[in-house]
């Protein structure tokens, strides 16, 4: 079932690339596996899949500490200062970075560990209350005092876009993030390189890769709906 949900998804992404010119290698799925067990990853993993995606920290530890080592493990959920020494370096990117103060933190945890971090900025482009992620406005700003830290490496920019019923009503969205990473770019900051644009999920992945997603993050579409035990 999960093998059959995954090439599923692949086939949507390679249909998606083609139809906006684009090549495969230029989309990273990230498939999101949180609240899901080890033998749920280890069924995608057999399939060829390494990139996976957590949104808690200890989450994404214990499973890391369990499971095969050349697993890539992306941090996308909102990531509080006290637990980011638990990950920096069991993640091959933070996608959520959204203020200066953890920027520092994990610049810190990365120099007492002697490895760099990289990070993505969370952009909250819908400008969703509910939501964590820096306005448009304060994007630029950010990125150029965060880009001043050592060890610490911007690789481009992430939103979660709205839930909507249908994926078009995002396109704008998406339109938006693709356009501040060009002017960014332009800017040619030190430390700070805008190769990745990490959007797109379930409901919206395939929009998201014709607006220039590289990295798509899904989950239900290939794990299936997820239980929250309340706790
Ligand atoms: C849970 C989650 C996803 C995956 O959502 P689906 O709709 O299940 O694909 C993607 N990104 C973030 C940040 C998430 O927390």
């Amino acid at each position: 079932m999960l093998k059959e949900n995954y090439h599923q998804v692949e086939k949507n992404i390679t249909e998606a690339c083609k139809k906006s010119g684009r090549k495969r290698e230029e989309v990273t799925l990230i498939a999101v596996s949180k609240t899901k067990p080890a033998e749920d990853i280890e069924e995608i993993y057999s399939e060829g899949q390494r990139d996976f995606g957590e949104n808690k920290v200890q989450e994404m530890a214990a499973k890391e500490e369990i499971l095969p080592k050349d697993i890539r493990w992306h941090l996308i959920g909102h990531l509080q200062q006290n637990k980011v020494k638990y990950i920096i370096d069991k993640t091959v990117l933070i996608h959520s970075v959204d203020s200066v103060r953890l920027a520092q933190t994990i610049s810190k945890e990365a120099v007492k560990h002697d490895c760099t971090a990289n990070i993505l900025i969370e952009v909250n482009v819908a400008q969703e209350e509910t939501k964590f992620g820096v306005s448009v406005e304060e994007t630029l700003p950010l990125i150029t005092e965060i880009s001043e830290l050592p060890n610490i490496k911007i690789c481009g920019l992430m939103t979660i876009a709205p839930f909507v019923d249908d994926p078009e009503k995002n396109r704008p969205i998406f339109k938006k993030l693709k356009e501040l990473s060009v002017d960014i770019a332009q800017k040619n900051l030190h430390n700070v390189s805008m190769g990745v644009l990490s959007m797109g999920m379930t409901n919206d992945y395939m929009v998201a890769i014709e607006e220039g997603a590289t990295c798509v993050r899904v989950g239900t579409a290939i794990f299936g709906e997820r239980q929250y035990i309340k706790g």
